[in-house]
């Protein structure tokens, strides 16, 4: 997965930079007012008031550097963590692009396109919505759904399992669990045929997976 930063994040770090800057500039100012102005209790008084206002200044914007950090941080693990792979077509060829409190999900094979909202205080990802849905037209059903991320997580997870169907949604997974477990008792049969499991193992995770059914 790509992951790219939208400009906007990179014009809040320079304004942060540029609070950081600010409290430079009233720290000089301290400095030199006295030098400029004569030491009266006035000049004194300013400067006194220049330096602590530039030390408020310079701690608002570190902190500001660190949280915007933090959110971007967040939003980028969240964003690779829920879209690494395609809920529709499973590609690892995927893009995002974050921005402030959004990011643009794009599948470079299938085309589709998803909105995410993000948490502009946490980074964390709130909802995300197709947009766009792939060229074959999955996930037509889905277009303009505001979901959690664990619906597109489970999406993905079920779209490894298969590999051909038109449809996805809630209808799908239970079938799609069905074959899946089916899938697997036959392999885990074939293992035991092969003496790759003992009697005992075999029937444990026979059970495991009816249990699922
Ligand atoms: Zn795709």
């Amino acid at each position: 997965m790509q992951v790219e930063k939208a400009s906007g994040i990179y014009i809040s770090y320079a304004l942060d930079f540029g609070i950081i800057l600010l409290s430079g500039i009233l720290y000089y100012l301290s400095i030199h007012i006295i030098d400029v102005l004569g030491a009266t209790p006035e000049t004194v008084h300013q400067s006194r008031v220049l330096f602590w206002a530039g030390v408020v200044i310079f701690f608002v914007g570190v902190v500001l550097i660190l949280w915007e950090w933090t959110i971007y941080t967040n939003a980028e693990n969240e964003v690779k963590a829920v879209f690494s792979t395609c809920p529709l077509c499973s590609s690892s060829d995927t893009k995002a692009t974050l921005s402030i409190n959004k990011a643009e999900i794009e599948c470079l094979d299938c085309g589709a396109q998803w909105m995410i909202q993000i948490s502009g205080i946490s980074g964390k990802l709130k909802t995300a919505k197709l947009v766009h849905p792939s060229k074959d037209s999955k996930g037509r059903e889905l277009l303009n759904l505001e979901k959690p991320k664990e619906f597109w997580i489970k999406l993905a997870r079920e779209g490894k399992s298969k590999t051909s169907s038109q449809e996805t949604g809630v209808t799908h997974e239970v079938k799609s669990g069905g074959e899946d477990i089916e899938a697997k008792l036959q392999k885990l049969k074939e293992l035991y045929e092969k003496g790759l499991l003992t009697e005992e193992e075999y029937k444990e995770q026979k059970r495991k997976l009816l249990e699922k059914l």
